[in-house]
């Protein structure tokens, strides 16, 4: 931006929006018009860059970039957008001018919520990186009326109720009712001159949302696309005037189901027919739209390998295959090889899990009836396969009467990409091994990255005043610059005030944990972070039996040389994962047994605040000390917060699992706490009969952790019967096995915040070599090895 609007032009831009926009007077405005008219003042300074970018793309005939996701995590916007465009300052001083409140303004705005978690935040990440790159792209996803549900605790366990952040006027969006698209299902396939036309027997609209992105600096704005679904036919005007007034309203009910609620879940299966209608209704709108772009600026679909990059995030809009294939056969008369390679050209496709329960599969049968004409592609797609790779014993994309999504994505896909290097090193050794075999090169690696934008800038303005007097402000749109704070990392003055801006967001944050939960968080202590979805595989439940073998261990000798320690953990269950909601369960009940526990209070606390979403990971991430990634090796792809934790100085113990090795390798192994098995190990150990009992035997403060459940320690063992016998006889996530080794690992953690300079010199270390997990670098590498094109100027 050439000239950055005054406090005082600010200012009057917030009053005029109050008058014009919201209506209000400034005697009645409430926070929420506040909010509205700060909101449509920024807005306003990003239409002009977005509609610069828009024009300057079509202009200059450049190749854009397509991301599909069913999930954007995005959370807050106005604070974001407020920093990127430089005015953060300025607006501080138009608040401070009309007598506002900035927090209590940036508080009231509801997170948008548009998913699960890493996935989903990736998704927004990749979103402000494109648009700090001046990259032109659009991100395609589901307008969902409810987000993530929202989480309560009740008796110390889960209870979801829906979230409604469309229940107030949303400010950052522009409805296009000309961006209109039908989206057909089921009904049936017809030969016509030799040609294939699909009759459906249901269809819904597909109508635009609009958000812009706004980059750093505030050069660039990409839009990002919501899809909401509305009925062809609005209402029954007939019906109504019989007297039949529900039924009248139907068609509008039923159409909007489709984007309704995200899919609660990023694990297992349910729903299943309307699932895999939401995935195709973002695909089919998606690709009308891409196709309608191209069409309108030039002529022959031929060349759109050369002017489209589409990426698919995870294999829930792997449809995009055949369905690109149809429109290019079926509306405009391709035969079926020229629109295969033109597909093969334009898609490609992110793998997330190797988690067998994450890997798509519909039912032919399914399938066949939703999507009939998709099925007989997907089923054409498979037997060239087989015949172009000479293969006729291949597995194949249908098998046991399914459709694999992941076998149809790869199939169909230039790139394959994992998220770090052992995932990728496993996608080309397991789930992918034999099509890897047949297609040499197809996998590639793009090791994940967060923006840091809004996991440093944003989020942690105490360290980025440090960062910004030391190294400059360059760092915040070149991360590799924080290898500037290298050379300090001896000299205390430096240490000195990082240590500082940390107690401050301790200091911060435990107050917010007293208020909220009545948990007193000395900031002082180590504040140990686990926050992430509840996953068996994330083992939250080693870290909670950490915690009551350590409170055992204080117990035995209150007067030894205790390093004091705050548990936080945050993260929501899948409503329907019942042994995941049974930790949460025993971490609550754990905590309130030991929190108030009179001998060992002092020494070791646990918090559990609810509703872990992404303002919370803001609040929570610039104030930790530890950071928590212990899944079982070779199950988290990559992980994204041990990212965030990284960059915001907080070290990390965990496994050698996902991103966590690259986190390693940069700051170096003295600066890590590892410990577990390793991924080429599990299997093995997992295969010995009896490996939980054994370990369990051999660990006297395991075996004493998980009798104290047993005996009502923690008020009523009954709900935990299940989840101590699955640990006992069971244990596939290797909680036992690797036991032992975190509890050492954990006292090696105590002995090095005991020497604080040692503890500073660590943190300033991985924050001076974070740099490389910036989601900047991420899309540079999408654009050089995926998607073929350059970054903007
Ligand atoms: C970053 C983030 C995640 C991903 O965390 P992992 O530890 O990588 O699983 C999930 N949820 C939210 C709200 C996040 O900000």
């Amino acid at each position: 931006m050439t000239q950055l609007p005054s406090a005082e032009t600010l200012r009057d831009q917030i009053l005029y929006h109050l008058t014009h926009t919201q209506g209000r007077g400034e005697e009645f405005a409430t926070t929420f018009d506040w909010r509205l008219a700060v909101s449509y003042t920024i807005r306003d300074l990003i239409v002009t860059p977005w509609m610069a970018a828009l024009r300057g793309a079509r202009d200059q005939g450049r190749k854009r970039v397509y991301y599909l996701s069913m999930e954007f995590l995005i959370g807050r916007i106005l604070e974001d957008a407020i920093i990127n465009l430089g005015l953060n300052d300025s607006m501080d001083g138009a608040l401070d001018l009309l007598g506002l409140n900035k927090q209590q303004i940036l508080d009231d705005e509801p997170d948008a919520a548009l998913g699960n978690g890493g996935l989903g935040r990736l998704a927004a990440c990749f979103m402000e990186s494109l648009s700090s790159l001046s990259v032109p792209a659009f991100g395609y996803g589901i307008r969902y009326e409810h987000g993530l549900f929202r989480q309560r605790f009740e008796a110390g366990q889960q209870v979801e109720t829906p979230e409604d952040w469309l229940n107030q006027p949303h400010p950052w969006e522009f409805v296009r009712l000309d961006y209109s698209y039908a989206i057909g299902f089921k009904g049936h396939v017809e030969q016509v001159d030799g040609r294939a036309v699909w009759h459906p027997g249901e269809s819904v609209i597909a109508r635009a949302y609009d958000t812009p992105v706004i980059g750093w600096q505030g050069d660039w704005a990409n839009t990002l696309r919501l899809w909401g679904a509305h009925p062809t036919t609005l209402f029954d005007l007939h019906r109504f005037n019989a007297g039949d007034h529900t039924a009248a309203a139907e068609p509008e009910a039923l159409a909007r189901t489709i984007s309704r609620v995200l899919y609660p879940d990023d694990g297992t299966e349910s729903g299943k027919e309307l699932r895999l209608k939401q995935e195709y209704f973002l695909t089919a709108a998606a690709l009308q739209d891409i196709l309608r772009r191209f069409l309108s600026e030039h002529d022959d679909l031929r060349q759109l390998p050369d002017k489209v990059a589409i990426q698919l995030n995870d294999t829930h809009p792997a449809i995009a295959g055949p369905e690109l294939i149809r429109l290019l056969m079926d509306d405009h008369g391709m035969d079926f090889p020229t629109a295969r390679d033109i597909a093969r050209g334009t898609l490609n496709y992110t793998n997330h899990t190797l988690l067998p329960e994450a890997l798509e599969r519909w039912s032919t049968w399914l399938m066949g009836r939703v999507l009939p004409r998709h099925m007989q592609i997907i089923q054409m797609i498979d037997d060239d396969h087989r015949l172009q790779t000479r293969r006729p014993d291949h597995l194949g994309i249908v098998h046991h009467d399914e459709v694999r999504m992941g076998e149809l994505a790869f199939v169909m896909a230039g790139r394959v990409n994992g998220v770090s290097a052992l995932h990728t090193d496993l996608v080309k050794s397991t789930v992918f091994a034999d099509l890897n075999r047949l297609h040499p090169g197809r996998i590639v690696n793009q090791t994940n990255g967060v923006t840091p934008r809004r996991w440093l800038r944003m989020s942690n303005p105490a360290l980025s005043a440090v960062l910004d007097d030391v190294i400059g402000t360059g760092w915040t749109g070149d991360l590799d610059q924080l290898r500037g704070l290298e050379p300090h990392a001896e000299d205390p003055a430096l240490l000195a005030r990082l240590r500082a801006a940390k107690r401050a967001n301790k200091v911060w944050l435990s107050d917010g944990l007293l208020a909220g939960l009545g948990v007193r968080a000395d900031p002082d202590a180590i504040f140990d972070v686990q926050v992430k979805r509840i996953h068996e595989y994330k083992r939250q439940l080693l870290n909670i039996l950490e915690a009551i073998a350590l409170w055992r261990r204080i117990h035995d000798d209150p007067n030894g040389d205790w390093v004091p320690r705050v548990k936080i953990f945050g993260g929501k269950a899948a409503p329907g994962y019942w042994l995941a909601k049974t930790v949460i369960h025993l971490i609550n009940d754990v905590a309130a047994t030991i929190n108030t526990d009179p001998v060992t209070r002092d020494f070791l606390q646990i918090a559990y605040p609810p509703n872990y979403n992404v303002s919370m990971a803001e609040d929570l991430i610039p104030a930790a000390d530890l950071s928590e990634q212990i899944s079982t090796a070779g199950k988290e792809a990559s992980g994204t917060g041990n990212m965030k934790f990284t960059m915001n100085g907080a070290l990390t113990i965990g496994t050698l699992d996902g991103a966590n090795v690259e986190i390693r390798d940069h700051v170096g192994p003295e600066n890590f706490f590892l410990f577990g098995l390793t991924a080429d190990k599990v299997d093995q150990a997992r295969a010995r009969p009896g490996h939980a009992r054994a370990a369990i035997e051999a660990s006297d403060d395991l075996s004493a952790a998980l009798h104290m459940i047993a005996e009502g320690r923690f008020g009523r063992p009954e709900p935990y019967f299940a989840l101590l016998d699955r640990t006992w006889n069971d244990d596939p996530f290797l909680v036992a096995s690797d036991f032992d080794d975190y509890f050492a690992a954990q006292r090696q953690v105590d002995a090095a915040y005991r020497d604080p300079a040692r503890w500073d010199r660590m943190a300033a270390l991985n924050i001076a070599r974070s740099g490389f997990f910036s989601s900047d670098r991420t899309i540079r590498g999408y654009l050089r090895d995926i998607w073929k094109l350059e970054p903007g100027a």
